[in-house]
């Protein structure tokens, strides 16, 4: 680290020392359980604790700090969701990755499981705190182990999977995983690596997780990306991007999460208004429509749900009578023009200042969208006939009761 920059007051004298230690203590535990296992693979976001894991380890071999294992490879989890400047950032580091001769496989769910697919095409509603959460696994997670499963395939030996979990001053307090990608400054998708990947189906007994910077504050994560990693010494990687994303120098104070754009779990988008709030990224500002598209297609009116008393295969009666499902065909067709509208109100921004194009949704996902809709597909569970959610119905109990309308106000909204 250089002695002139311009914020070292910042982290000058105590602060450096702790992160000397936390590096310190990173080699130990590269130290302990890196040898046991002859390949390494990593599960990379473009988020900023995972980015701030990969280049720390390889930058610790390439200082012969660690000692290399036979292979690494590194898995970028591209949800399709990445904020841009992160997206951008990513795409570089991935060819600094690959220029040193590191294997990168980009890892994305399948075309009928994708975010926007999902919800626009099969008419899965958003998730949301309430419901489970299926985007997490379906868009970060099972890509993750799909992938991981077929380079098992090719290795022999144990597998070491490194994730970017971090957990601070309390990772010492408590051992516990952080799984909510709600809270601010986890990384989606960390903890569930961390915790559900070694035992999913066809990995269990095969790999081992470990996250060596499980220990570092928020800070030593920033400082690192940017400051230490970008210079010569430390690897010179494009990890700058990566902390100006979430605001530089301030980030520590922002402490944003990191997570798909316009993630509706979030309480606040804190990463995109930092970007926005970035001149260069200003154009952007549209996408600040999708969060509040993704709570407005919950409401009723663009939904379906039971009517009725719902008997499940068993014969037994549904718990949730009247559960509000699927939405309408009409919904997922606003929902992809009000996405389209986004996406060309920024790129048309985009072109005329010569910043670089967005993509939420490409030409192959739209013609799925469109196709799945004309197909008239139900999720699983739903064949269409059902009434609208907002359709005044007789109330049903959850023991199969049913309480008839008081003034036959069937059909009515
Ligand atoms: S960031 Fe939000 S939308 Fe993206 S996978 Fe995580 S919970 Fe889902």
């Amino acid at each position: 680290m250089t002695a002139t920059r311009a914020q070292a007051s910042f982290f000058d004298g105590g602060q450096r020392l702790q992160m000397t230690e936390s590096i310190e203590l990173t080699v130990q535990s590269m130290r302990a359980y890196g040898p046991e296992h002859e390949h390494w693979c990593f599960a990379w976001s473009g988020g900023k604790d995972s980015s701030a894991t990969v280049t720390v380890v390889l930058w610790l071999i390439a200082a012969g700090k660690i000692k290399a294992p036979k292979s690494i490879t590194v898995f970028y989890a591209d949800t399709r969701q990445e904020l841009t400047p992160l997206a951008i950032a990513a795409e570089q580091i991935m060819d600094e990755l690959r220029e040193r001769g590191i294997r990168v496989e980009v890892v994305r769910a399948p075309l009928l499981k994708r975010f926007m697919v999902y919800i626009l095409g099969r008419g899965v509603p958003p998730p949301n705190n309430n419901t489970l959460r299926w985007c997490t696994r379906q868009i970060k997670i099972d890509p993750m182990q799909d992938a991981l499963a077929q380079r098992l395939a090719d290795l022999d030996g144990p597998v070491l999977m490194i994730t970017g979990v971090r957990q601070g001053e309390s990772a010492i307090r408590d051992r516990r995983i952080e799984m909510s990608c709600s809270k601010d400054g986890a990384e989606c998708g960390q903890g569930w690596y961390q915790q559900v990947l070694p035992n999913a189906k066809g990995l269990r007994g095969h790999i081992a997780t470990l996250a060596p910077l499980l220990h570092w504050r928020v800070c030593h994560v920033w400082e690192w990306l940017k400051h230490w990693a970008p210079q010569e010494e430390f690897g010179d990687w494009s990890t700058a991007i990566v902390a100006d994303a979430y605001g530089g120098d301030e980030a520590e104070e922002i402490n944003a999460r990191t997570g798909c754009i316009g993630c509706p779990l979030a309480q606040e988008e804190k990463a995109l208004e930092t970007v926005l709030a970035q001149e260069r990224w200003a154009y952007l500002a549209p996408l600040r429509g999708l969060k509040p598209l993704w709570r407005e297609l919950r409401e009723p009116q663009h939904r379906l749900k039971k009517a009725g008393v719902e008997r499940l295969k068993d014969g037994s009666i549904a718990k949730n009578p009247q559960r509000m499902g699927p939405l309408t065909f009409a919904a997922r067709l606003m929902g992809l023009e009000r996405v389209l509208g986004i996406q060309a109100e920024c790129n048309a921004a985009a072109r005329a200042t010569g910043r670089p194009l967005i993509n939420l949704i490409d030409a192959e996902e739209e013609a799925c969208i469109r196709q799945l809709i004309a197909a008239e597909t139900w999720p699983e569970g739903w064949d269409g006939d059902e009434p609208t959610a907002d359709t005044v119905l007789p109330v049903v109990y959850q023991n199969g009761a049913v309480q008839p309308l008081l003034f036959g106000a069937e059909g009515a909204g």
